[in-house]
């Protein structure tokens, strides 16, 4: 039993920091040749390290020359390929984003072979049955130890050699496809024109930040800051279907083939391995454990959200059928219109209004004034040249000492990643340098893509805008407050149902009153949001919770059904079907190829995506720590910072929720979150 009373990180507190220069950033600046020449440097210091290990001598086998060791192969030029990682989303440099895919897919083929090593294999072993029943371990250590040997064991290393072969040439090629899929998404590019005509209902300020042709019309593209404002905003019903129609093709039929490989080979995999199906492989290294836990969930939060649906529907095809003036006219899936326009009439909150009182200068430093308080640390801006002069860089301190560093990437460009993600790239873990131990300092970009300022006005970002700030800020906080030993058990490296935790919890920030006032300035009369106006947006929160759980299901059904093998036909047609089925009063496009656009199931998510919802309860029950001790309130921010956020994964996540709570968590609060009871 794990002890529960003591947070599990107070002894590596005690290091020194181990910081960084100028010129340990310096790799912002590699060229595609710097890049393409990492794979192999990372291989061969991968190769070299691991020589040692199989050579140490059984007798003298430690955690730290055999465990840690392995863990720690490939050493410096590992985290290069992180940086370059970063470069391949971020640079403005399309030569070096392309040199970056291929760098990441020259190395994850090669570095499986090199992992799957029998003799590495066999020098856990002889550790384990040797040296590790006399080593007095603390209980992190015993956690790596666990986790290798049961990492061996999902390699396949109690199989046949050749099972293991079709193992290793299985994890090949759906590396080269998760890549693929990614790249493909990426460089998927459609829009539509829309004359200044169909333009009625859409925001001044919207429409100033669209490109234009020579015939004066609008071009609104995929990429969400065009798309989402369109289809909630635009009165013209056949452009918003026109939209909603395109971006249910995004991906394209490539990425529907792509995800269809991977499903089928990630059954595969878990078939060769003696287990039911991939859920059951990836879920025993997870919080729920079972795929019966997770239908179950689902299924749960299902039969609630689908009665408070019904009556929002209602709610919303009355108002649809009022404002066009015919009683049969159905609500469609591009109508999102008539729902914000129901907002707006039920309580009175704009969203394009409210956008005017967050210029992201002011919710910056909002944002930081509140984790400043909280956590006790403070960020302090730096001045290193970056891949691009909007990225911003900033040292975090506590009590005066630096301890990590964080990026921040939050305007559009051609070629970045199109969407909101936190992505380490130097882990925060212990280091021996010269012989004596240092806390090696954490560093983690935020990537987003706000509206750009304009000539005459600031970026201003919408109220989910602030709350995606809020929530990627979870993540980085993470990231680079982790005290946690090992690598692997470092920040936001954690079961993939718990890892949104952190950040969903955040997002509760944005909802209070006070908060709001800190982060809020209007960007003409500088006043801070109204009350009556937080009161409204307090009240809408509520409004189409049940739809918005049940979208989050749909996702997560289909997630979940493509990995116990329950899709039968065409993938497209499944994730119809399940719509279909779980919010039928809204049939979605005919020719929708949904899964396409779907990145999650490509990257990490597989099996996976109910976690979002999973870990929302554990945020909602957490959060009402704050609100009985106030969302400033220091003490409780000390006892989260340690449990959770210094924490990482060095303990199990469960034993890290019920210190931080004292008690066993329950869904109540995250129930009331979304309507269902008091
Ligand atoms: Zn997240």
């Amino acid at each position: 039993m794990p002890n529960t009373k003591k947070p599990p990180t107070a002894l590596t507190k005690k290091l020194p920091v181990l910081t960084y220069t100028a010129k340990d950033f310096s790799w912002v600046k590699w060229t595609p040749k710097d890049i393409l020449a990492l794979p192999k440097k990372a291989l061969e210091k991968a190769k070299q390290d691991h020589r040692v290990i199989k050579n140490t001598p059984k007798e003298k086998r430690t955690f730290e020359n055999t465990i840690l060791a392995l863990e720690e192969a490939g050493g410096p030029y590992d985290e290069q390929l992180s940086c370059a990682h970063i470069l391949g989303n971020t640079s403005i440099n399309k030569s070096v984003r392309d040199a970056v895919h291929k760098a990441s897919e020259e190395y994850s083929k090669e570095i499986v072979d090199i992992a799957y090593d029998e003799e590495l294999y066999g020098a856990v072993k002889e550790y384990i049955e040797g040296n590790a029943k006399k080593e007095k371990l603390a209980d992190d250590q015993k956690r790596l130890l666990k986790d290798t040997w049961k990492g061996y064991l999902r390699m396949g290393f109690a199989l046949s050699h050749n099972k293991r072969e079709l193992i290793k040439k299985n994890l090949k090629e759906r590396s080269k496809l998760g890549i693929a899929f990614d790249k493909n998404l990426n460089e998927y590019k459609d829009h539509i024109w829309v004359s200044p005509r169909e333009t009625e209902g859409l925001p001044e300020l919207y429409c100033k930040g669209l490109t234009r042709d020579t015939k004066g019309r609008y071009k609104v593209t995929l990429e969400y800051p065009d798309s989402g404002p369109f289809l909630t905003n635009a009165k013209n019903d056949a452009k918003r279907k026109e939209l909603a129609d395109k971006l249910s093709l995004k991906g394209g039929k490539k990425g529907l083939e792509i995800l269809t490989k991977l499903m089928k080979l990630r059954a595969e995999h878990a078939r060769i391995l003696g287990y039911d199906n991939h859920a059951t492989y990836v879920l025993e290294e997870r919080m729920a454990k079972t795929p019966d836990t997770v239908y179950a969930f689902l299924n749960d939060l299902k039969s609630k959200a689908q009665p408070l649906w019904k009556k929002e529907f209602a709610l919303l095809q009355e108002f649809k059928r009022d404002v066009v003036g015919n009683k049969k006219t159905p609500y469609l899936y591009y109508d999102s219109y008539y729902s914000n326009e129901l907002r707006k009439k039920l309580f009175n909150v704009d969203g394009q209004k409210i956008r005017e009182y967050f210029p992201f200068e002011q919710v910056k430093k909002g944002l930081f004034e509140v984790y400043q308080t909280l956590l006790g640390v403070m960020f302090r801006k730096m001045n290193i040249p970056l891949w691009h002069p909007d990225v911003e860089s900033y040292e975090v301190l506590d009590k005066g000492v630096v301890i990590s560093y964080f990026f921040m990437d939050l305007f559009p460009r051609e070629g970045k990643y199109g969407h909101a993600c936190a992505d380490c790239f130097f882990t925060g873990r212990v280091v021996k340098k010269e012989g004596k131990e240092y806390y090696k300092a954490p560093a983690t970009l935020i990537i987003a893509n706000f509206a750009k300022p304009q000539k005459d006005t600031p970026s201003l970002l919408t109220h989910g805008e602030v709350e995606t700030l809020f929530h990627e800020f979870g993540h980085v906080m993470h990231s680079v407050l982790t005290k946690a030993r090992f690598a692997s058990q470092s920040g936001y490296n954690a079961s993939w149902d718990y890892v949104e935790m952190p950040s969903q919890i955040l997002e509760n920030w944005v909802w209070d009153k006070k908060i709001l006032k800190m982060i809020s300035k209007h960007f003409k009369t500088g006043e801070v949001l109204p009350d009556q106006l937080i009161e409204s947006m307090q009240k809408a929160k509520k409004f189409l919770t049940g739809y918005s759980v049940l979208r989050q299901l749909t996702f997560s059904y289909l997630d979940m059904d493509m990995h116990t093998h329950k899709v039968k036909g065409r993938l497209n047609t499944h994730a119809s079907e399940l719509t279909k089925k779980i919010i039928p009063q809204i049939p979605g496009p005919a020719k929708s190829l949904h899964p396409a656009g779907f990145g999650h199931l490509a990257h990490g998510y597989d099996a996976g995506y109910y976690g979002y919802l999973w870990s929302e309860v554990y945020a909602e029950d957490m959060f009402t720590e704050f609100e009985k001790k106030g969302l400033l309130n220091k003490e409780i921010g000390k006892k989260y910072r340690e449990w959770i956020l210094e924490a990482g994964s060095s303990m199990d996540e469960i034993d890290l929720v019920k210190g931080f709570l004292g008690r066993k968590p329950n869904n109540k609060a995250f129930l009331r979150s979304i309507g269902v009871g008091k």
